[in-house]
């Protein structure tokens, strides 16, 4: 799959502009806050339905005017699309494929696929387990919409719960009698969600490890490590687990095991990553994270994501620059980076020199 052209009007700092892209490589270049991430931002949001920074949606119309408008035209192996996006100032969205309103927003990851990589992904190697959930079910829900319903009901059940917990112990209730009837409910869903998470982890870990070796010879190690740990994960088993910790879960008045609390290791070279990673390392296990995605897309789907990497290049040595350029050769991606290395550069490769949100076509 690949973009063809983009129109923007009154979007972040661009009044207006169109890029056209090429199939494989297109670097967009420029000094610090001219509009590179911006462009990347704009082609996620026709995937995902949301920045992948903004806090909100008012942030993306530019400033004094009182809507955006965006146009991303896409191909599959199958047809073409024509994806049009509208954002008033209060917020407001409105988005359509090919004529079609779409009413909710994670239907667009049916349409496009993207997996970006950006500065702050370093994060998924030393953050908190949170990062690392986030971006196991954003890679799931990307191919599995269910996935993300069960997540969200789950969520839904598990903040009921709480409030539950937390209104006995302030008035002194007692829930021990029926805080099973959302135990009940949570094992269904948690045991659909740990199923994906440990089949998600158990494919892309196979990727990583390839991957990690093919760009430094670094062994990494991926696994996927529940909160609540059991031989067979069963809706039985999960619910037992749950209803036999209910009284400390009472006593803290919060719950305290679940999906929620997942997480998954990572260890390269023998060491987990979160206390011994280098800089480099952090970043080899970042991308080799993101490039496995790509895969796992790949197989499941038949076609490879559009890969939008946000300052990579200036970050890696030579020898993972090289190896990222042999990865991404056939592969449609968009690469920001404040200096053009057009080292290795084909006459496939576009580029853009970005200037004050005015996009200059240089190839
Ligand atoms: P860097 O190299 O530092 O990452 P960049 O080229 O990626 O920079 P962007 O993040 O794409 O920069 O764009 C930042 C610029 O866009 C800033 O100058 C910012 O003030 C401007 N900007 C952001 N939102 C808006 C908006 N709603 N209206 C107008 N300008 C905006
Ligand atoms: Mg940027």
């Amino acid at each position: 799959m690949h973009i063809r052209k983009l129109k923007l009007v009154n979007f972040r700092n661009y009044e207006s502009a169109e890029l056209e892209f090429s199939p494989l490589t297109n670097i967009i270049y420029g000094n610090n806050a001219q509009g590179k991430t911006n462009i990347l931002e704009a082609v996620y949001l026709f995937s995902q339905g949301r920045s992948h920074r903004a806090k909100t949606d008012k942030e993306l119309v530019r400033f004094g005017e009182d809507f955006a408008k965006l146009k991303l035209e896409f191909e599959d192996s199958e047809r073409t699309y024509t994806g049009k996006m509208q954002i008033l100032k209060n917020g407001r969205k409105a988005v359509r494929i090919n004529h079609v309103d779409i009413t909710k927003l994670s239907q667009l990851m049916n349409y496009l696929n993207v997996v970006m990589f950006s500065p702050e992904d370093l994060n998924m190697v030393k953050g908190s387990p949170n990062v690392r959930r986030r971006f196991a079910d954003g890679a799931i829900s990307q191919l599995y919409p269910l996935y993300m319903a069960s997540l969200r009901e789950y969520n839904k059940v598990i903040d009921q719960k709480n409030s539950l917990l937390r209104n006995a112990k302030y008035n002194n209730q007692n829930v021990r009698d029926t805080l099973w009837i959302w135990n009940e409910q949570l094992a269904g869903l948690a045991v659909r969600i740990m199923h994906s998470r440990a089949e998600f982890s158990k494919q892309i870990a196979e990727y990583v490890r390839i991957i990690g070796n093919d760009i430094s010879g670094e062994e990494i190690v991926l696994r996927y490590t529940p909160n609540i740990r059991l031989d067979e994960v069963t809706e039985e088993s999960v619910y037992e687990f749950l209803n036999g910790r209910a009284d400390r879960e009472i006593d803290a008045a919060s719950s305290l095991y679940g999906i929620q609390r997942d997480d998954f290791e990572i260890r390269i070279n023998g060491r987990d990553s979160k206390l011994f990673a280098s800089q480099g390392q952090q970043r080899t296990v970042a991308l080799s994270m993101k490039i496995a995605q790509s895969e796992y897309i790949n197989e499941i789907k038949g076609e490879y994501p559009i890969l939008l990497l946000d300052d990579i290049m200036s970050e890696l040595d030579i020898k993972r620059r090289m190896y990222l350029s042999e990865q991404i050769r056939d592969k449609q991606v968009l690469i920001t980076s404040t200096d053009v290395d057009i080292n290795g550069s084909t006459t496939d490769t576009r580029l853009f020199k970005i200037d004050k949100g005015a996009v200059i076509d240089v190839s």
